[in-house]
Protein backbone atom coordinates (compact mmCIF):
# COMPACT_ATOMS: atom_id res chain seq x y z
CA UNK A 1 0.00 0.00 0.00
CA UNK A 2 1.09 3.48 -0.32
CA UNK A 3 -0.17 7.32 -0.25
CA UNK A 4 -0.85 8.29 -4.04
CA UNK A 5 -1.83 11.81 -5.17
CA UNK A 6 -4.41 11.48 -7.93
CA UNK A 7 -5.47 14.08 -9.96
CA UNK A 8 -8.31 13.97 -12.84
CA UNK A 9 -10.91 12.44 -11.71
CA UNK A 10 -13.47 12.14 -15.22
CA UNK A 11 -14.74 9.64 -17.42
CA UNK A 12 -11.25 7.47 -17.16
CA UNK A 13 -9.34 8.85 -13.84
CA UNK A 14 -12.68 8.22 -11.78
CA UNK A 15 -13.26 4.54 -12.14
CA UNK A 16 -8.98 4.90 -12.54
CA UNK A 17 -8.74 5.76 -8.34
CA UNK A 18 -11.65 3.29 -7.74
CA UNK A 19 -9.28 0.69 -8.73
CA UNK A 20 -6.34 2.01 -6.31
CA UNK A 21 -8.64 2.45 -3.52
CA UNK A 22 -9.57 -1.46 -4.10
CA UNK A 23 -5.89 -2.50 -4.62
CA UNK A 24 -5.45 -1.24 -1.21
CA UNK A 25 -3.67 2.57 -1.81
CA UNK A 26 -4.54 6.00 0.26
CA UNK A 27 -5.57 7.78 -2.48
CA UNK A 28 -6.03 12.14 -1.88
CA UNK A 29 -7.68 13.51 -4.93
CA UNK A 30 -8.41 16.40 -6.57
CA UNK A 31 -10.50 17.42 -9.42
CA UNK A 32 -12.28 20.95 -10.73
CA UNK A 33 -15.93 18.83 -10.25
CA UNK A 34 -17.52 18.74 -6.94
CA UNK A 35 -19.84 15.93 -8.10
CA UNK A 36 -16.10 13.67 -9.19
CA UNK A 37 -15.06 14.35 -5.72
CA UNK A 38 -17.83 13.37 -4.08
CA UNK A 39 -17.82 10.24 -5.85
CA UNK A 40 -14.28 9.65 -4.99
CA UNK A 41 -14.79 10.53 -1.40
CA UNK A 42 -17.80 8.18 -0.78
CA UNK A 43 -15.46 5.51 -2.45
CA UNK A 44 -12.79 5.65 0.25
CA UNK A 45 -10.79 8.68 -0.94
CA UNK A 46 -9.12 11.93 0.85
CA UNK A 47 -10.73 14.91 -0.98
CA UNK A 48 -7.91 17.69 -1.02
CA UNK A 49 -8.86 21.46 -1.82
CA UNK A 50 -6.03 21.90 -4.25
CA UNK A 51 -3.44 19.81 -5.79
CA UNK A 52 -0.71 20.83 -4.25
CA UNK A 53 -2.84 19.29 -0.92
CA UNK A 54 -3.10 16.12 -2.53
CA UNK A 55 0.27 15.38 -3.12
CA UNK A 56 1.37 16.29 0.88
CA UNK A 57 3.16 12.69 1.57
CA UNK A 58 2.56 11.14 -1.51
CA UNK A 59 4.57 8.35 -2.86
CA UNK A 60 3.89 9.21 -6.27
CA UNK A 61 1.53 11.26 -8.29
CA UNK A 62 -1.20 10.51 -11.26
CA UNK A 63 -2.94 12.70 -13.48
CA UNK A 64 -5.58 12.09 -15.92
CA UNK A 65 -6.50 15.31 -17.50
CA UNK A 66 -8.01 16.42 -20.78
CA UNK A 67 -4.68 17.86 -22.92
CA UNK A 68 -1.69 19.42 -22.82
CA UNK A 69 -2.62 22.55 -21.52
CA UNK A 70 -4.22 21.52 -18.91
CA UNK A 71 -1.29 19.12 -17.67
CA UNK A 72 1.51 22.08 -18.88
CA UNK A 73 -0.41 24.35 -16.25
CA UNK A 74 -0.81 21.91 -13.46
CA UNK A 75 2.45 20.76 -13.32
CA UNK A 76 5.18 23.96 -14.64
CA UNK A 77 5.93 27.54 -14.11
CA UNK A 78 6.43 29.45 -10.25
CA UNK A 79 3.14 27.86 -8.74
CA UNK A 80 3.14 24.50 -10.74
CA UNK A 81 2.68 21.60 -8.85
CA UNK A 82 6.72 20.27 -9.73
CA UNK A 83 7.60 23.18 -7.15
CA UNK A 84 5.74 21.18 -4.42
CA UNK A 85 6.28 18.07 -4.96
CA UNK A 86 8.65 16.21 -3.01
CA UNK A 87 12.28 15.28 -4.86
CA UNK A 88 12.25 11.44 -5.31
CA UNK A 89 8.59 11.34 -5.72
CA UNK A 90 7.29 9.19 -8.79
CA UNK A 91 4.91 11.31 -11.34
CA UNK A 92 3.17 9.43 -13.59
CA UNK A 93 0.78 11.14 -16.36
CA UNK A 94 -1.76 8.96 -17.91
CA UNK A 95 -3.66 12.12 -19.86
CA UNK A 96 -3.09 11.49 -23.88
CA UNK A 97 -1.17 14.85 -24.77
CA UNK A 98 1.68 16.09 -27.11
CA UNK A 99 5.12 14.26 -26.96
CA UNK A 100 6.65 17.38 -26.73
CA UNK A 101 4.42 18.89 -23.41
CA UNK A 102 5.46 15.12 -21.72
CA UNK A 103 8.90 15.63 -22.67
CA UNK A 104 8.68 19.85 -21.31
CA UNK A 105 7.42 18.28 -18.08
CA UNK A 106 9.56 15.34 -17.70
CA UNK A 107 12.56 17.50 -18.44
CA UNK A 108 11.22 20.08 -15.43
CA UNK A 109 10.59 17.47 -12.98
CA UNK A 110 13.97 15.79 -13.71
CA UNK A 111 15.68 18.92 -12.71
CA UNK A 112 13.72 18.63 -9.67
CA UNK A 113 15.10 15.08 -8.91
CA UNK A 114 11.10 14.31 -9.52
CA UNK A 115 10.47 11.05 -11.51
CA UNK A 116 8.03 11.58 -14.60
CA UNK A 117 6.86 9.34 -17.07
CA UNK A 118 4.15 9.18 -19.55
CA UNK A 119 1.90 6.81 -19.27
CA UNK A 120 -1.37 7.29 -21.88
CA UNK A 121 -4.15 4.47 -21.71
CA UNK A 122 -6.27 2.48 -24.57
CA UNK A 123 -9.24 0.64 -23.28
CA UNK A 124 -12.25 2.92 -22.94
CA UNK A 125 -14.02 3.71 -19.53
CA UNK A 126 -15.23 -0.02 -19.45
CA UNK A 127 -11.46 -1.08 -19.35
CA UNK A 128 -11.09 1.82 -17.05
CA UNK A 129 -14.00 0.61 -14.95
CA UNK A 130 -12.78 -3.69 -14.83
CA UNK A 131 -9.20 -2.48 -13.81
CA UNK A 132 -7.93 -3.74 -17.92
CA UNK A 133 -6.58 -0.62 -19.01
CA UNK A 134 -3.89 -1.08 -21.34
CA UNK A 135 -0.49 1.07 -19.94
CA UNK A 136 2.12 2.39 -23.07
CA UNK A 137 4.89 3.93 -21.47
CA UNK A 138 7.29 6.25 -22.17
CA UNK A 139 10.42 7.22 -19.92
CA UNK A 140 13.23 5.04 -18.01
CA UNK A 141 12.34 1.63 -17.73
CA UNK A 142 13.48 1.70 -14.14
CA UNK A 143 11.02 3.99 -13.54
CA UNK A 144 8.34 2.19 -15.42
CA UNK A 145 9.20 -0.72 -12.88
CA UNK A 146 8.60 1.50 -9.67
CA UNK A 147 5.07 2.59 -11.42
CA UNK A 148 4.14 -1.38 -12.52
CA UNK A 149 2.34 -1.75 -8.93
CA UNK A 150 0.21 1.14 -9.61
CA UNK A 151 -0.77 0.62 -13.18
CA UNK A 152 -0.61 -3.03 -12.54
CA UNK A 153 -3.99 -2.48 -10.18
CA UNK A 154 -5.67 -0.41 -13.34
CA UNK A 155 -4.48 -2.01 -16.08
CA UNK A 156 -3.46 -5.46 -17.48
CA UNK A 157 -1.03 -4.91 -20.30
CA UNK A 158 2.15 -2.57 -19.68
CA UNK A 159 3.93 -1.82 -22.74
CA UNK A 160 7.59 -0.11 -22.48
CA UNK A 161 7.63 1.99 -25.91
CA UNK A 162 10.68 3.77 -25.19
CA UNK A 163 12.07 7.05 -23.62
CA UNK A 164 10.25 10.29 -22.77
CA UNK A 165 7.43 11.30 -24.88
CA UNK A 166 7.06 7.86 -26.71
CA UNK A 167 4.25 6.68 -24.45
CA UNK A 168 2.10 9.46 -26.05
CA UNK A 169 3.42 9.06 -29.94
CA UNK A 170 2.01 5.09 -29.68
CA UNK A 171 -1.30 6.53 -28.00
CA UNK A 172 -1.37 9.04 -30.74
CA UNK A 173 -0.85 6.30 -33.80
CA UNK A 174 -3.40 4.27 -32.05
CA UNK A 175 -6.06 7.12 -31.48
CA UNK A 176 -5.82 7.74 -35.19
CA UNK A 177 -5.91 4.09 -36.38
CA UNK A 178 -9.43 3.98 -33.34
CA UNK A 179 -11.11 7.09 -35.52
CA UNK A 180 -10.65 5.63 -39.09
CA UNK A 181 -11.86 2.50 -38.27
CA UNK A 182 -14.51 3.74 -36.14
CA UNK A 183 -15.30 6.02 -39.30
CA UNK A 184 -15.23 3.37 -41.50
CA UNK A 185 -17.24 1.20 -39.57
CA UNK A 186 -20.50 3.71 -39.26
CA UNK A 187 -20.30 4.31 -42.56
CA UNK A 188 -20.21 0.62 -43.42
CA UNK A 189 -23.51 -0.12 -41.57
CA UNK A 190 -25.22 3.25 -42.67
CA UNK A 191 -24.56 2.21 -46.10
CA UNK A 192 -25.90 -1.56 -45.54
CA UNK A 193 -29.02 0.04 -43.45
CA UNK A 194 -29.99 2.55 -46.53
CA UNK A 195 -30.14 -0.29 -48.72
CA UNK A 196 -32.23 -2.54 -46.12
CA UNK A 197 -30.46 -4.22 -43.76
CA UNK A 198 -30.45 -4.80 -40.10
CA UNK A 199 -27.57 -3.20 -38.38
CA UNK A 200 -27.59 -6.06 -36.04
CA UNK A 201 -27.79 -8.31 -38.84
CA UNK A 202 -25.04 -6.88 -40.72
CA UNK A 203 -22.78 -6.17 -37.75
CA UNK A 204 -22.89 -9.94 -37.01
CA UNK A 205 -21.99 -10.87 -40.65
CA UNK A 206 -18.64 -8.84 -40.87
CA UNK A 207 -17.25 -9.60 -37.24
CA UNK A 208 -17.01 -12.77 -39.10
CA UNK A 209 -15.89 -11.26 -42.60
CA UNK A 210 -12.66 -9.29 -43.48
CA UNK A 211 -14.37 -6.19 -42.12
CA UNK A 212 -13.92 -7.18 -38.70
CA UNK A 213 -12.39 -4.59 -35.78
CA UNK A 214 -12.26 -3.17 -32.48
CA UNK A 215 -15.02 -0.66 -33.04
CA UNK A 216 -17.58 -3.05 -34.97
CA UNK A 217 -16.70 -6.04 -32.52
CA UNK A 218 -16.61 -4.07 -29.25
CA UNK A 219 -18.02 -0.62 -29.28
CA UNK A 220 -20.92 -0.59 -32.22
CA UNK A 221 -21.33 2.94 -33.12
CA UNK A 222 -25.46 1.98 -34.18
CA UNK A 223 -27.72 2.63 -31.36
CA UNK A 224 -29.07 -0.91 -30.03
CA UNK A 225 -26.55 -3.27 -31.49
CA UNK A 226 -25.08 -3.28 -28.23
CA UNK A 227 -26.52 -3.08 -24.85
CA UNK A 228 -23.45 -1.88 -23.79
CA UNK A 229 -21.91 0.58 -25.81
CA UNK A 230 -22.30 4.10 -25.24
CA UNK A 231 -24.33 4.22 -28.80
CA UNK A 232 -27.13 2.36 -26.54
CA UNK A 233 -27.20 4.61 -23.75
CA UNK A 234 -27.51 8.43 -26.30
CA UNK A 235 -23.22 8.61 -26.78
CA UNK A 236 -23.19 9.57 -23.11
CA UNK A 237 -19.84 8.92 -20.78
CA UNK A 238 -17.42 7.12 -23.15
CA UNK A 239 -14.84 8.65 -24.99
CA UNK A 240 -15.64 12.52 -26.06
CA UNK A 241 -15.52 13.69 -29.49
CA UNK A 242 -14.17 16.62 -28.63
CA UNK A 243 -11.45 14.51 -27.16
CA UNK A 244 -11.56 11.95 -30.03
CA UNK A 245 -10.45 15.83 -32.32
CA UNK A 246 -7.69 16.83 -29.83
CA UNK A 247 -5.88 13.38 -30.76
CA UNK A 248 -6.13 13.68 -33.99
CA UNK A 249 -4.63 16.78 -34.14
CA UNK A 250 -1.87 15.11 -32.47
CA UNK A 251 -1.46 13.46 -35.06
CA UNK A 252 -1.26 15.94 -37.52
CA UNK A 253 1.38 17.70 -35.55
CA UNK A 254 3.11 14.58 -35.54
CA UNK A 255 2.75 14.28 -39.20
CA UNK A 256 3.76 17.63 -39.89
CA UNK A 257 6.94 17.16 -37.86
CA UNK A 258 8.52 14.32 -38.85
CA UNK A 259 7.31 14.58 -42.79
CA UNK A 260 4.74 11.61 -42.67
CA UNK A 261 1.84 11.57 -44.53
CA UNK A 262 -1.70 10.57 -42.72
CA UNK A 263 -4.27 11.15 -45.23
CA UNK A 264 -6.96 8.42 -44.07
CA UNK A 265 -5.64 10.75 -40.67
CA UNK A 266 -6.70 14.30 -42.25
CA UNK A 267 -9.90 13.05 -43.47
CA UNK A 268 -10.64 11.51 -39.90
CA UNK A 269 -9.78 14.53 -38.18
CA UNK A 270 -11.89 16.60 -40.62
CA UNK A 271 -15.07 14.60 -39.86
CA UNK A 272 -14.35 15.07 -36.31
CA UNK A 273 -13.87 18.22 -37.16
CA UNK A 274 -17.46 18.70 -38.36
CA UNK A 275 -19.06 16.37 -35.91
CA UNK A 276 -17.67 17.88 -32.89
CA UNK A 277 -19.55 21.27 -33.47
CA UNK A 278 -22.30 19.84 -32.66
CA UNK A 279 -21.64 16.82 -30.75
CA UNK A 280 -18.16 17.67 -29.32
CA UNK A 281 -19.23 16.19 -25.99
CA UNK A 282 -21.19 13.07 -27.26
CA UNK A 283 -18.87 9.99 -27.26
CA UNK A 284 -16.75 9.63 -29.87
CA UNK A 285 -18.76 6.42 -31.72
CA UNK A 286 -21.70 8.92 -32.84
CA UNK A 287 -19.57 9.79 -36.13
CA UNK A 288 -22.33 7.80 -37.24
CA UNK A 289 -25.07 10.30 -37.26
CA UNK A 290 -22.99 12.49 -40.13
CA UNK A 291 -23.96 8.97 -42.26
CA UNK A 292 -26.99 8.36 -41.30
CA UNK A 293 -30.26 9.50 -43.20
CA UNK A 294 -32.75 11.59 -41.36
CA UNK A 295 -35.43 9.34 -40.35
P1 LIG B 1 -12.98 13.91 -18.91
O1 LIG B 1 -13.25 15.20 -19.58
O2 LIG B 1 -14.13 12.97 -18.62
O3 LIG B 1 -12.21 14.14 -17.51
C1 LIG B 1 -11.23 15.11 -17.30
C2 LIG B 1 -11.30 15.52 -15.83
O4 LIG B 1 -10.23 16.42 -15.57
C3 LIG B 1 -12.61 16.22 -15.46
O5 LIG B 1 -13.18 15.61 -14.32
C4 LIG B 1 -12.15 17.65 -15.16
O6 LIG B 1 -12.94 18.29 -14.17
C5 LIG B 1 -10.74 17.42 -14.69
N1 LIG B 1 -9.87 18.58 -14.79
C6 LIG B 1 -9.66 19.41 -15.84
N2 LIG B 1 -8.74 20.36 -15.54
C7 LIG B 1 -8.34 20.09 -14.26
C8 LIG B 1 -7.40 20.69 -13.37
N3 LIG B 1 -6.68 21.76 -13.75
N4 LIG B 1 -7.26 20.16 -12.15
C9 LIG B 1 -7.98 19.08 -11.77
N5 LIG B 1 -8.89 18.46 -12.55
C10 LIG B 1 -9.06 18.97 -13.78
O7 LIG B 1 -11.88 13.16 -19.80
P2 LIG B 1 -11.56 11.59 -19.85
O8 LIG B 1 -12.46 10.95 -20.84
O9 LIG B 1 -11.44 11.08 -18.46
O10 LIG B 1 -10.10 11.66 -20.54
C11 LIG B 1 -8.94 12.05 -19.83
C12 LIG B 1 -7.73 11.78 -20.72
O11 LIG B 1 -7.70 10.39 -21.06
C13 LIG B 1 -7.75 12.55 -22.05
O12 LIG B 1 -6.45 12.95 -22.38
C14 LIG B 1 -8.29 11.51 -23.04
O13 LIG B 1 -7.85 11.78 -24.37
C15 LIG B 1 -7.69 10.23 -22.48
N6 LIG B 1 -8.41 8.98 -22.77
C16 LIG B 1 -9.77 8.90 -22.67
C17 LIG B 1 -10.41 7.68 -22.95
C18 LIG B 1 -11.92 7.54 -22.85
O14 LIG B 1 -12.45 6.51 -23.32
N7 LIG B 1 -12.65 8.50 -22.25
C19 LIG B 1 -9.67 6.57 -23.31
C20 LIG B 1 -8.28 6.67 -23.37
C21 LIG B 1 -7.66 7.89 -23.09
Amino acid sequence: MSNIAFIGLGNMGGPMALNLIKAGHALRVFDLSPAALEAARAAGATVAASPAEAVQGAQTAISMLPASRHVESLYLGTDGLLAQIAPGTLVIDCSTIAPASSRKVAEAAQARGIVFIDAPVSGGTAGAAAGTLTFIVGGEAGALERARPCLSAMGKNIFHAGGSGAGQVAKIANNMLLAIHMAGTAEALALGVANGLDPKVLSEIMVKSSGRNWSLELYNPWPGVQDHAPASRGYQGGFGSSLMLKDLGLAAEASIASGSPIPLGELARNLYGLHSHAAGALDFSSIVQLYRKPV
